[in-house]
C-alpha cells in the first residue's frame, strides 16, 4: 500500500481534544488506503520546560543527558496517539526513536540522521496495522545512547521517514496554514505562498523562519521528497498549504521572496587580537570544538598588528563562546584585551532566487532600515541572501520595513 508521513508539530499535539483532532486525520488517509507513519513533537511548551530544567541543572551540561531529558517530550505524546488511534479502531503501534532504529552521529543534541531501516515496521504493516506512530526529534547514536536533531528536529524525522519509506507525501502539520513571506505573527501582511523553492526554504529556514528545520528541507531536496506545510486547524483539500518544490516547479518569483529573523543572537567582539597569520584558526577552532556555531565574522582594520574580531552566536552560546575563548588565553595560544558580548541583538535577512540575477537588494534594504533610523552592526550576503545585525527592540519594525520596501504582499 502507499505510505503517507504526516507529522504534527507542538501545537497540533498540545491536549488531548487536539490529538484526538489529529488522528481524526490520520484516519481520514488510512480510510483512503494509506499506511501513514506519523511523526509527533512533543506537546508545545514542553521541550522549552525540558531544556529549562536541563540549564537550571547544569549550565554547561553534559549533552548526552540533555538528550536523555529532552527527547522524553516525544514519547509521551507518541504513545498518547497511538492509543488515541486505537480508540478510533485503527491498528497503530507507538515507536521511540531507538527502537526503530533511526541511527544518528553521536553529536549530541545535534545528530544528523545516518540511517533508518524499515524492515521493523514494514513487518508490522504486513501483520495488518495500519499507522506508525514515531516519536520524532530523536534517535540513537552507535553507542547505544539517545540522540536529539537539534531544535525542530521533528521536521528532519518525517522527512527522513518519508525518503526512507518512500513516501507519495511528508505532510508537515502545523499551527500556520503554510510558508509566508515572513512569520505572519510579526507582520500581519504577510502572505502565504503557494510554492516555495527548496533553495528560498532552506535559506528562511536556516535563518531563522522556524516553520520547518533547515536539515528537513535538506533532505527533501536531496531525496526528492513531496513536502507541504499545512494547518492542523483547517479542513484540507489536497492543494492546501504550501508545497516546497524544485525551483522549476515554480512559474513566477519575486526577486526577494522572503524575510527572515533569528531573534536570539549575540555579537561578541574580541577586542585587540594580534594580526598575525593563523589567528582565525586560533580563535574559531576552540569555539568549534566548544559547539559553538559562529554566524558572521567580521575582521575589524587592523591598527599596529593588532585588530578586533568580531563574530555572532546564538544568545544561548555566549557562556561556551566565553569559557573556550578564555581558556585558549591562559593557554597562551591567544591574547585579547577584552572579550565583549552583545547579547541584545537579531538578525534580519532577506531572501531571494531572484538576487543571483538582479542587483540593487542591498542598497535597497540598507536604504530601508536608515529610512527607520535603524543601525546596523554586521553585514553578510551570499548569492541569495542578505542578512543584517540590528539592536533587538528594531526586529519587528525592520522586518515589517523590508516587506514593504520589497513589496512582498503582492504576487509577482
Ligand atoms: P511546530 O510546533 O508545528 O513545529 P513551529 O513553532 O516550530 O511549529 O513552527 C511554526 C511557526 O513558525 C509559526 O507559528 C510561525 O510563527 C513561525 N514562522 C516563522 N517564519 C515563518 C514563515 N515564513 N512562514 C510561516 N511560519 C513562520
Ligand atoms: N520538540 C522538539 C522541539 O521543540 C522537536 C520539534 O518540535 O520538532 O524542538
Ligand atoms: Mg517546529
Amino acid at each position: 500500500m502507499p505510505v503517507l508521513v504526516m507529522k504534527f508539530g507542538g501545537t497540533s499535539v498540545a491536549s488531548l481534544d487536539r490529538i484526538r483532532r489529529a488522528a481524526k486525520r490520520v484516519g481520514v488517509e488510512v480510510a483512503k488506503g494509506y499506511d501513514v507513519i506519523v511523526i509527533v513533537s512533543a506537546m508545545s511548551g514542553k521541550t522549552n520546560e525540558l531544556v529549562g530544567w536541563v540549564n537550571e541543572t547544569s549550565p554547561l551540561f553534559d549533552a548526552r543527558e540533555y538528550d536523555a531529558v529532552v527527547s522524553s517530550g516525544e514519547v509521551v505524546t507518541a504513545g498518547l496517539m497511538a492509543l488515541t488511534l486505537q480508540e478510533m479502531d485503527v491498528p497503530a503501534r507507538s515507536w521511540q526513536g531507538w527502537q526503530v532504529p533511526v541511527r544518528t552521529t553521536s553529536a549530541h543534541s545535534a545528530a544528523r540522521i545516518e540511517e533508518i531501516p524499515t524492515s521493523n515496521i514494514i513487518a508490522k504493516f504486513d501483520e495488518g496495522m495500519r499507522v506508525a506512530v514515531v516519536a520524532g526529534f530523536q534517535g540513537i547514536s552507535p553507542e547505544g545512547r539517545v540522540t536529539t536533531l537539534g531544535r525542530g528536529g521533528s521536521d528532519t524525522t518525517a522527512v527522513a521517514f518519508a525518503a526512507a519509506f518512500g513516501a507519495e507525501r511528508c505532510d508537515i502539520y502545523t499551527d500556520v496554514d503554510g510558508v509566508y513571506t515572513t512569520d505572519p505573527r510579526i507582520a500581519a501582511k504577510a502572505r502565504k505562498l503557494d510554492r516555495i523553492a527548496f533553495e528560498e526554504m532552506l535559506e528562511l529556514a536556516s535563518l531563522g523562519a522556524k516553520v520547518l528545520q533547515t536539515r528537513s528541507v535538506e533532505l527533501a531536496m536531496r531525496y526528492n521528497v513531496k513536502l507541504r506545510v499545512l494547518s492542523s486547524f483547517e479542513e484540507q483539500s489536497d492543494e492546501a498549504g504550501t508545497l516546497v518544490c524544485a525551483e522549476e516547479e515554480i512559474m513566477e518569483s519575486n526577486v526577494v521572496n522572503g524575510i527572515a529573523y533569528s531573534r536570539d543572537e549575540a555579537k561578541m567582539t574580541l577586542i585587540s587580537v594580534a594580526d598575525r597569520p593563523g589567528i582565525a584558526a586560533a580563535i574559531f577552532g576552540p569555539l568549534s570544538e566548544a559547539g559553538v556555531n559562529v554566524d558572521m565574522i567580521v575582521q575589524n582594520i587592523s591598527e599596529e598588528g593588532r585588530t578586533d574580531m568580531t563574530f555572532s552566536c546564538p544568545t544561548d552560546q555566549v557562556l561556551r563562546a566565553e569559557k573556550a575563548l578564555d581558556a585558549a588565553r591562559v593557554r597562551g595560544d591567544i591574547n585579547y584585551h577584552d572579550l565583549v558580548a552583545d547579547t541584545d541583538v537579531a538578525k534580519v535577512s532577506a531572501v531571494g532566487i531572484g538576487m543571483r540575477s538582479q542587483s540593487g537588494v542591498a542598497a535597497q534594504m540598507f536604504r530601508t532600515l536608515s529610512d527607520e533610523g535603524v543601525n546596523i552592526k554586521v553585514i553578510a550576503t551570499s548569492e541569495i541572501k542578505i542578512s543584517v545585525l540590528i539592536d533587538r527592540k528594531y526586529m519587528e519594525l525592520a522586518v515589517q520595513a523590508l516587506h514593504d520596501a520589497f513589496e512582498l504582499e503582492r504576487t509577482a
